[in-house]
């Protein structure tokens, strides 16, 4: 048996000082982390956590309009708070398609951006092939079951994707992501917290060696008329998605002025599907156009052995959440 240390910090600046100690990690709603220390895929030796840290548990409107809302706020909180509801309708049913009730009142902001991928041989130590829990030790889901796999953006050292369902809605969204860590304060674009595998299929994000997630800030509202989140998976509730779509449209009668698409279940990480956006952009919409941009979504996809239907499943879902946007006017109670 490991022996772990429990520490509790009061601020921030206790925190980031704590986690410059070996083998330290923060804790929040640990509802990733203590299912990956009970597999022995994680061994921390000292928790620091943060949960009684004070002001990163609220939402609140920033000067600019857009809205902060900060990393120990629940899922469930931020799902069904009343400015997320209203202006940013999209993320909110992507919380609301995320894990169970019961983890979504436990699991933070923070928390869910740090989530690991689902991928089964991650997560069983008895594989002893996975560069992502042992560096260059390979990847056994190349030639192993790879139905729920990337087909975008992987590399011969991984074909994870990243699980979460809010950072799906937060790149499409161009959220920002504050830390706070040894060299201060920064802000991180939302395209660029998280990584694509690389040759560094271990590193999931681009935190620094005590960084500590703070908040996530939003741009003012200009998607609640007009936005979806299509999550399809195996079973209705408690699932992974096997493809989702987070769809955000400004429309002008049936001429979209600007379309924001990510997906999620393909990659390594959120993926935005740019040249479908721009595609869009300025155009009636039309069936014919919707299937033109979500095969271009799709382009460049490179399926593994178990999961090829992602890549036609992925282009229905394109079509079916853009259109679910368009429609939606009224019907999620947003705001232009
Ligand atoms: Fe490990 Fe990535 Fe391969 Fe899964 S896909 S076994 S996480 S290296």
């Amino acid at each position: 048996m490991d022996a772990i240390s429990y520490e509790r910090a009061g601020d921030v600046a206790g925190a980031v000082r704590a986690a410059q100690q070996p083998g330290a990690v923060f804790i929040g709603g640990g509802t990733n982390l203590l299912d990956l220390m009970k597999g022995g895929v994680s061994r921390p030796m000292r928790l620091i956590d943060i949960t009684h840290i004070g002001g990163l548990d609220t939402v609140a409107t920033l000067p600019d309009g857009g809205l902060r809302i900060g990393a120990l706020v629940r899922n469930s909180d931020a799902a069904n708070h009343a400015l997320v509801r209203e202006q940013y309708p999209l993320l909110s049913q992507a919380f609301l398609s995320g894990a169970s009730a019961q983890l979504r009142n436990m699991a933070t902001v923070g928390g869910n951006l740090l989530q690991r991928t689902r991928c089964g041989y991650f997560y069983d130590t008895a594989f002893t092939q996975c560069n992502k829990r042992q560096p260059g030790s390979g990847c056994a889901a190349l030639d192993g079951h790879n139905r729920t796999h990337a087909i975008l953006g992987a590399s011969p050292q991984c074909i994870a994707v990243n699980p979460s369902d809010m950072s799906v809605a937060l790149a499409a969204l161009d959220a920002v992501v504050r830390v706070s860590g040894p060299a201060g304060e920064r802000t991180i674009p939302f395209a660029e917290f998280h990584r694509l595998p690389g040759d560094r299929p271990d590193v999931d994000t681009s935190l620094q060696a005590g960084e500590l997630i703070t908040a996530v800030d939003l741009p003012p509202p200009r998607f609640a008329a007009n936005a979806h989140y299509l999550k399809v998976r195996d079973r209705a509730s408690y699932a992974f998605a096997l493809i989702s779509v987070a769809a955000a449209l400004q429309m002008d009668g049936a001429r979209v002025q600007s379309a924001r698409i990510a997906l999620g279940g393909v990659a390594h990480k959120p993926w935005r599907a740019s040249v479908a956006e721009q595609m869009l952009a300025g155009q009636t919409l039309t069936q014919d156009t919707l299937r033109q941009a979500a095969a271009a979504a799709l382009s460049d996809a490179r399926p593994q052995h178990d999961n090829r239907f992602k890549v036609q499943l992925a282009q229905r879902a394109i079509v079916r959440a853009v259109n679910m946007a368009a429609q939606s006017a009224g019907r999620n109670g947003g705001v232009a």
